[in-house]
Parts: C-alpha cells; structure tokens; sequence
C-alpha cells in the first residue's frame, strides 16, 4: 500500500496555491526577490518519519522562527531566572518589530517580538562570549534542534543589515534600560545572523518535532534542551508566536506556532508531531498566507487543536473482582491504558468507597502501557495505605510500567509478572492483619 499522507499534503497544497495574496517581505530586499510561488509543506512525526509535498527541500532564511529556538537555548544556557528577569512572558498584541517595552521594568513583553528576541540573542551561551562565539553558539544550537549543520545566507544577513534602522532602535532603546550591555549594534548584527540561517521546510519539521519530542531530536537522538525548557517555549508560542495575531491563531488553529518573514511557518504538537510550510507572500502581520491556510487546514482535518477535548478516555478501572474464597482470596483491581491523574483518581475513589474484607490486594498493571510520575506516587500512596490498614499489596506488572515500585514508609508491595503468581503467592503474612 501507499501511504495517504503525503497525497494528503500534495491535495492540499493544490489547494491552496491559488491564493496569490500577500506580499514577500518588502523591508529586506533579499527577501523580496524571492520566488513567491514556492510552496511546501512537512510533517514529521515524533519518532523521525517525515513526509512532505512540495519545495521541502528549498533553502530559505529562518527569520523569526529562530527566536523560540534561541530562547530555548538562552533559558538552558543562563537558567530560567536570568533569562525572566530580562524577557517577560506576555503577550504583546503587537506587531513584530514594534519599539515598545513593558512599563515600568523596562523588559521586552516577550520573546517573540524583536525587542524580546533581540534580548533573547545577547542570553544565548554562557556569559562573557565574544559576539562571533555567540552566533557561533546559536548556530550549533539550532543545527542540534536540525539534525544537520545550518549555513548561513550572507546577502540576506547583508541585506537586511543595510535596513536595520527599526532593530537598532529597538537595541538602543534596551541598551538605555540596561536590558542590553555592551555594543548594541553587535547585538543587532549576531541577532540578523540568527534570522539569516538557511533552512528547508523539511528542516523546520524536525526542529519543531524535537520541540514536539520534548527536547529530544527524534533523528539524532540528541536531548537539545531540557523538558521544562521545551514546556516553556511551547507555551510562549502558543500565546505570542503569531504576534498581533496570535488570539485568532490560538482559536482557530490552537498549535504553538511561529512563523517568520522569509515564508516559513513551523507548529509543533506536544507528544505528535512537528509541522512546517514554506509560502513566501505574508499577509499584514508578517505570517505568510497560504502558511496560515494549510494550518488551519491540517487542524481541522485532523484535529490538531491543543484544546480539543479528547473522547473521554476508556475507564482506567477495567475490573474489580475477587478471585478465590477464604482467607487466601485476592481482591484484583485491573487497570488500562495511559494513567495520568484523572485514571490514578479513579482507583483512589473505587479503594476508598469499597469495603475490603479480604487480606490480599492486587493492582494489575498488565494492561496499562504508560502512566505519568502523578499517577505513579498516587498509585503508590495508595499501596502504602493499604498496606497500613493490614492489606498484602500486589503489583502485577509485566512490561515494569511502574518504575521504582517503593510505596516509602511503612508500605511494602510484592511485585510479579503475572496476575496468577498473585495468586498462589504464599499468604504467610496473613494472620500478622489486625483485626
Ligand atoms: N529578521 C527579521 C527582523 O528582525 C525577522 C522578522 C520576522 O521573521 N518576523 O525584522
């Protein structure tokens, strides 16, 4: 069989492509000139397929779709706490290049915009970098989230550092709220280095995925930056990534996003996948058009939105019943699929409300294929409880979903592979239960 999936993409990108609305970005005249009927598009999965329709493999700068990735490395570089005392986490409503910072502090409102962005370069690496060794810092940075070496377009970096009168601005603006220290201009010049890395669509994909793959490129197998990193930037795109139009992005579309003014556009979908377009035509906020299109797109043909509520999840609790008579009779809980909270709550509620006359108590974990840590320590503390009011706990756990199984004080659990060496387990301990 062929896969559908990227006949899906080839229908709609033909879709689309009569949409010649928008114009290439006209503030750096390298930009242009570009071809603007290139049009492409990638999905790559969290585990490196990727499929993709379309001028994938076309070169282009990042532009803006650098600034959630230095962010990420300005957060693992400097910590969380330098990089919050000088960036803030709202979302402006403003057009990109806006000169404006928070009242009072003096912060960029966000690393997003250009001002934020800007500030966001000068946090990349450790302290003390020289700006060559910076660029040279963000550049491995963004080739990790690639998984290939990125290059640079100089006539772009050029070009746009002929026109950059609005950055520097803005950079003069930070240097004289002392966000920005040293030479500003340098700052502006690795900042448009940054944005003139050359990238493909298929590219974006990957490094949106290793976004989606909670820090960890899924071809390399390299952990980029840390989970909280990731979980940062994600939310970050998700309320500012689209500028001024980020409100209408989040309803409509509802992935973190970030486009930039070359045509790209990435989206990446926590646990899912990373999505990418390339369209050089921008509508009125600097996002390319047919981008905005093919999101809106893919999200409602395969409901992609963050806040679509998924179908509720089969019961965690998949049986309650009791297996044998007398004193060596073994009260089987059997639990399924992926337990988060919501699944370890039921358990607690269906232990609590139940009265328990047997001794011997089996948590029966062969049907469940994941659980979160919350699901882990509430399971447990369950366990322990039991345990404390007199009960024998059993922990039936073939594929170890439940890693490190101690229930900690005064708890005790004997784990085995199979529901029946619950079941004929010696049953010494059962006269030590009160009564
Ligand atoms: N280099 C561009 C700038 O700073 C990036 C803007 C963008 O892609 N939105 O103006």
């Amino acid at each position: 069989m062929r896969s559908m999936i990227p006949d899906y993409l080839a229908e709609a990108l033909g879709e689309v492509a009569a949409d010649t609305t928008g114009e290439t970005a006209g503030y750096i005249p390298e930009l242009a000139t570009a071809d603007p009927e290139r049009l492409g598009a990638a999905f790559a999965m969290v585990d490196g397929e990727v499929y993709g329709a379309g001028d994938i493999d076309t070169a282009f700068t990042i532009q803006s779709i650098s600034k959630p990735f230095v962010y990420a490395l300005a957060l693992s570089d400097r910590g969380f706490d330098q990089v919050l005392a000088k960036v803030g986490v709202e979302p402006s409503g403003e057009a990109f290049n806006e000169i404006s910072l928070e009242s009072g502090t003096g912060r960029p409102l966000n690393p997003m915009i250009n001002a934020g962005a800007i500030t966001t370069h000068s946090l990349a690496g450790p302290e003390g970098l020289q700006p060559a060794e910076r660029v040279e810092r963000i550049t491995d940075g963004l080739s990790a989230f690639a998984g290939r070496r990125l290059k640079m377009d100089e006539s772009v970096h050029a070009s746009e550092m002929e026109h950059a009168h609005r950055n520097l601005a803005i950079a003069h603006m930070l240097g004289s709220y002392g966000v920005l220290t040293g030479d500003v201009r340098a700052v502006v010049d690795g900042y448009i280095r940054q944005c003139s890395l050359l990238v493909t669509a298929r590219d974006l994909a990957i490094m949106a995925a290793t976004l989606a793959n909670r820090g960890v490129n899924p071809l390399s197998g390299e952990r980029v930056v840390p989970e909280p990193v990731v979980r940062q930037v994600l939310s970050v795109m998700f309320s500012c990534g689209m500028y001024d139009a980020a409100g209408d992005w989040a309803t409509q579309v509802g992935i973190p996003a970030k486009s930039g003014v070359a045509g790209g556009l990435i989206g990446a979908l926590p646990g899912q996948i990373g999505i990418a377009t390339f369209s050089p035509r921008l509508d009125s906020h600097g996002n390319s058009v047919r981008g905005v299109s093919l999101f809106e797109r893919f999200s409602s043909d395969m409901g992609l939105h963050v806040m679509e509520v998924p179908a509720a999840a089969r019961a965690a609790l998949r049986t309650h019943h009791v297996v044998g008579s007398g004193p060596g009779a073994l009260r089987v809980l059997q639990l399924q699929g992926g337990l988060g909270f919501a699944g370890a709550e039921k358990v607690v509620r269906e232990v609590v409300g139940t009265a328990h006359p047997e001794v011997r108590v089996a948590l029966d974990l062969t049907r469940v294929h994941s659980m979160d840590d919350v699901a882990r320590r509430v399971l447990l503390e369950v366990v322990r409880r039991l345990t404390l009011d007199g009960h024998e706990v059993y922990l039936v756990d073939p594929e170890a979903v439940m890693p490190d199984p101690d229930p900690g004080d005064g708890g005790r659990v004997t784990v085995v592979t199979h529901l029946d060496q619950a079941v004929n387990a010696p049953d010494a301990d059962l006269r030590s239960r009160p009564q």
